[in-house]
């Protein structure tokens, strides 16, 4: 199973990601923690990421398409994965199709999360509150929801075109949004 999981800054694509990949066995690949987990560690890719994270802008493709690619040659990832937060940009689309064709394989799905800008800068504030994330501030939250406005949202198009969108309502409990999922995902045939 080869699945994406998109939506906007705050739309609960991790929380959901790791019930996803646990319900079809697979890992939840999330380039935010990856990132993050670098720059805890103080790694050189970290100190380069933390720079553009901390404004609230992307990472350069160059140096995310490296790390994507690098982490689905695991051979955990063999049998399938789960995308959260990649890809983000349009060129960043057609480098994991270039990674997915080499393997053989193809895409499954394309999970969207759909939920209210408002309800969602509540939802970031409070969560910067209970993590600490330095990208949480209320500036770079809007910076960051411009920037999937510009640049992320137009690859919804692209998957929708490719008859692999499945658009679901982000809004309720998590257990809610997480039943609607599931029930979009079990139909799908897998490659
Ligand atoms: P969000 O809660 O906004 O979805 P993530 O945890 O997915 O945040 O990502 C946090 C930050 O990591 C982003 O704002 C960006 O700076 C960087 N990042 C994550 N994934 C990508 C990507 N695919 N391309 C560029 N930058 C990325």
């Amino acid at each position: 199973m080869r699945l994406i999981i998109m939506g906007p800054p705050g739309a609960g694509k991790g929380t959901q990601a790791k019930f996803i990949a646990e319900h079809f066995g697979i890992p939840a690949i999330s380039t935010g923690d990856i990132f993050r987990a670098n720059v805890t560690a103080g790694t050189p890719l970290g100190v380069e990421a933390k720079r553009y994270m901390d404004a609230g802008e992307y990472v350069p493709d160059e140096v995310t398409n490296l790390m994507v690619r690098d982490r689905i040659d695991e051979p955990d990832a063999e049998p399938g994965f789960l995308l959260d937060g990649y890809p983000r940009t349009l060129a960043q689309v057609e480098e994991l199709d270039g990674m997915i064709a080499f393997t053989g394989h193809a895409l499954d799905a394309v999970v969207v999360l759909t939920v209210d800008q408002d309800e969602i800068v509540q939802r970031l504030v409070q969560r910067a509150e209970l993590e600490g994330r330095a990208d949480d501030t209320e500036e770079v939250i809007r910076r960051r929801q411009e920037l999937y406005t510009e640049q992320t949202e137009p690859l919804v198009e692209v998957y929708r075109q490719r008859g692999l969108l499945l658009e679901l309502d982000g809004t309720g409990e998590v257990e809610e949004v997480t039943q609607r999922i599931f029930e979009a995902l079990d139909v799908v045939p897998q490659s």
